[in-house]
This record gives C-alpha cells, sequence and structure tokens, in this order.
C-alpha cells in the first residue's frame, strides 16, 4: 500500500520505518523493510500489525545499510501473515509492491514447471521469483527486472533492490503512483511526495509504464516502450 526507497549516506532502517509512519493514513495490515549493508549482504524484517511491531524488531535483529526499501502492505492475494509481507525475497532479489498483478497465476504456474516454488500466497512473490530467476539465468539486476516488468499485467509500482548491489534501485509505475526524491547525494523513492517530506521536496513524478534505474548520483527514466525520457523535476512542499 506504501513504497519507500533509500539510496542513502547513512543507516536507513530507522529512515525507512519514520517515512513508512508518514504513510500510514493509507492504512495497512503489516510491514517490513529490506537493506543491503556495507558488505553487499541483502536481508529483510517484516512483521504483522502495527510499525510498532516492525520497529521493536529491528531493536533486537538490527537491519544495516544505507540503502533499502520498506513497506505498509494492505492485502490483497493472501492473508496478513509475516510470510505474506513484503519486501519479498528470492536469492538476490528484494522487492516492494502497491497494487494487484492480475497474471500472478500463470506466472506462478510457470514457475512450478522449472521447478520453483512460492513461500507465500501472494501476487507480488512472483515478481521476485521471476527477477531472480533470470538473474540464475545470466540476466544483470537491470535486465532480470526489465524482462520481469515486461511480463506483468495489473496495476503496480513497483521497487527493487539486489544483493551485491549497495548502489542500485529499480523502480516502476503502471496504474499506481511513484514519485523519485532528489537529495544530495543521496536519492529516495516513495509512493507520494508526504513520505518524502523529510528528506527532500525536489521531486520527480513517474508517468505510467515508467521505468527508473536509481543511484546515489542520479536517476534514468525510461518510457513505456524502454526509451530513455526525461520526467521534470518539480519542489513541491508536501510540509515536513
Ligand atoms: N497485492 C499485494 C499483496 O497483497 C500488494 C498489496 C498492497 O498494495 O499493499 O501483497
Amino acid at each position: 500500500c506504501g513504497i519507500i526507497g533509500i539510496l542513502g549516506s547513512h543507516e536507513v532502517s530507522p529512515q525507512l520505518v519514520d517515512a513508512l509512519r508518514r504513510l500510514e493514513y493509507r492504512g495497512y495490515d503489516s510491514a517490513g523493510v529490506a537493506t543491503v549493508d556495507s558488505s553487499g549482504r541483502l536481508d529483510r524484517r517484516r512483521a504483522v500489525g502495527k510499525l510498532v511491531n516492525l520497529s521493536d524488531r529491528l531493536v533486537h535483529e538490527p537491519l544495516p545499510g544505507h540503502i533499502g526499501i520498506g513497506h505498509t502492505r494492505w492485502a490483497t492475494h493472501g492473508a496478513a501473515t509475516e510470510v505474506n509481507a513484503h519486501p519479498h525475497q528470492s536469492g538476490p532479489v528484494a522487492v516492494v509492491h502497491n497494487g494487484i498483478i492480475e497474471n500472478f497465476r500463470e506466472l506462478r504456474d510457470e514457475l512450478v514447471t522449472l521447478g520453483i516454488h512460492a513461500q507465500s500466497q501472494t501476487d507480488t512473490e512472483t515478481v521476485a521469483l521471476w527477477a531472480a530467476h533470470y538473474m540464475a539465468g545470466g540476466a544483470s539486476p537491470v535486465d532480470a527486472a526489465r524482462r520481469t516488468l515486461a511480463r506483468l499485467k495489473g496495476a503496480f509500482a513497483l521497487a527493487f533492490i539486489f544483493d551485491g548491489q549497495p548502489d542500485l534501485m529499480i523502480a516502476a509505475r503502471k496504474g499506481s503512483p511513484l514519485a523519485i526524491g532528489h537529495g544530495d547525494g543521496e536519492m529516495f523513492l516513495g509512493s507520494d511526495a508526504v513520505a518524502l517530506a523529510p528528506f527532500t521536496d525536489r521531486i520527480t513524478y513517474l508517468d505510467d509504464g515508467d521505468h527508473a534505474i536509481l543511484t546515489r548520483s542520479g536517476v534514468q527514466v525510461f518510457d513505456a516502450d524502454g526509451n530513455q525520457t526525461h520526467r521534470a523535476e518539480a519542489r513541491i512542499d508536501a510540509g515536513a
């Protein structure tokens, strides 16, 4: 339901949880964060219920890293359990998702024929599984994400991070809003400018069908046809 992503210069777990608090108004049933630490290790923490359950867990099981994604979930496919909470992870890929992947059953059934089985009941996990499958076949993170995105039907906002990639985040939107926030040597991603208000007022909204490759030094945006494009940056005071 709510997405946040940070390519930062400090520990991002606390920032991710703070930003998720700003998205609480949308409603949610569970929450989670994933980070890549300085050694390149991808890991995640998830909790059912209020954000305090997630922040309590992070006190006992900290999640280091200067890059991360966070999510508040409003379940559409699969009950509100920890296994179904985002981020979904498969091998080197972690994904958060707003919306619905309408063809997830076909995507899941095809994975079964490849011997790949989902752990959760969500539509979202198929996205992580396919991207990880393409990477296992030799695709780069960017190519794996693109090949996966090309297969998705439905309405979604998505963010991907990858094991071994502490300076890479991929975002995509179709039917659900997604905004990029520009910082000073930092980049942000959010479901709306409200989530990004504590970090920056320099916002670029992605157009429908766009995907974006974010690093700390900037963002490249590609349109629905895969052509690199420019989306205007605006000053948006969403009230920090
Ligand atoms: N369809 C996904 C799920 O049920 C995402 C729901 C959301 O937008 O929070 O896990």
